[in-house]
C-alpha cells in the first residue's frame, strides 16, 4: 500500500487549492523533496452547479465544472499528486499512520489528512471530530468541524474550505485550502512557510 505525505479528502475548491499549494513547494525546499500527495473525491463539488461571475481574475461566465477541471490539471502538472474518484467512508489512526477506507473497499495510508468535504454533511466514520453548525452558511442545517486558527483539528488532522467554516464563496474556500497547506508545510519546515514564485530574470 503506497503511503502519502498528505491525503486530502474532497477535491473541490478547498481540497484542490490545498493540493496545488503543497505541490508547488516541489524543488524549492529540502523538506519538500520526495513528497507525495493524494486527493480522494466523489465528484459532487458545489462548483459543478455554479457559473462564476465574481471569482477574482477568473473570466466572467466561467462554468464551475470547467474551473474544477483546470484546477485539477494545474495540480497534476506538478506530477506529485494522485487524484482519484472515490468516496471515503472511514479514517482510522493518527499522525504518521492514518488509514483511509473507501466505499470500493480500498485502503490508503497517509501521514497527514486534510478534510475538505464541504458543508452539507460529515459522515466519515472513525475520527474523533466535533461537528457543529456552520455560522457562515447562507441557510441553516450546514455544518463545520471545529479547529484551531491554523485549521488544525488535532495532530496530523486538518480541515479546509466550507467544512472549516468559511463563507461559501470560491475565493474563501480556495483560500482556506491554501492556508491549510501553508500550516502543514510550516510544521515540516519548523517556521512559517509560503510559496512565492518570481519570473525568470533571463
Ligand atoms: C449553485 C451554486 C452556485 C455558486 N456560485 C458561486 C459564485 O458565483 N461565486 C462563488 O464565489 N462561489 C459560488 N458558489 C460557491 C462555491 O461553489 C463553494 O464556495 C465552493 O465550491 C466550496 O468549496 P469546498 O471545497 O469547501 O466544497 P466543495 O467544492 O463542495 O468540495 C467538496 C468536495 O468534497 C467531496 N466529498 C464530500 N464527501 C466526500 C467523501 N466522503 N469522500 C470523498 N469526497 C467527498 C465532494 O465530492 C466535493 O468535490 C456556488 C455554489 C453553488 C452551489
Amino acid at each position: 500500500m503506497e503511503k502519502y505525505d498528505v491525503a486530502i479528502i474532497g477535491g473541490g475548491a478547498a481540497g484542490l487549492s490545498c493540493a496545488l499549494t503543497l505541490s508547488s513547494a516541489k524543488g524549492k525546499f529540502p523538506w519538500a523533496e520526495n513528497r507525495k500527495y493524494f486527493v480522494l473525491d466523489n465528484d459532487s463539488s458545489d462548483l459543478i452547479k455554479a457559473m462564476l461571475n465574481n471569482v477574482p481574475a477568473v473570466p466572467k461566465g466561467t462554468l464551475g465544472r470547467d474551473l474544477l477541471k483546470q484546477l485539477k490539471e494545474q495540480v497534476e502538472d506538478y506530477g506529485i499528486t494522485d487524484i482519484k474518484q472515490e468516496r471515503v467512508i472511514k479514517i482510522e489512526g493518527e499522525k504518521g499512520n492514518f488509514v483511509i477506507h473507501t466505499e470500493n473497499g480500498k485502503q490508503y495510508k497517509a501521514d497527514y489528512v486534510v478534510l475538505a468535504t464541504g458543508f452539507h454533511e460529515f459522515n466519515i466514520e472513525g475520527l474523533d471530530v466535533e461537528v457543529v453548525p456552520n455560522p457562515k452558511a447562507p441557510r441553516p442545517g450546514k455544518i463545520m468541524i471545529k479547529s484551531d486558527e491554523f485549521n488544525k483539528v488535532k495532530d496530523g488532522l486538518y480541515v479546509a474550505g466550507l467544512l472549516a467554516g468559511v463563507y461559501t464563496m470560491f475565493a474563501s474556500a480556495a483560500g482556506s485550502g491554501v492556508e491549510t497547506a501553508c500550516a502543514i508545510m510550516s510544521e515540516w519546515a519548523g517556521k512559517n512557510v509560503v510559496i512565492h514564485d518570481v519570473p525568470d530574470p533571463k
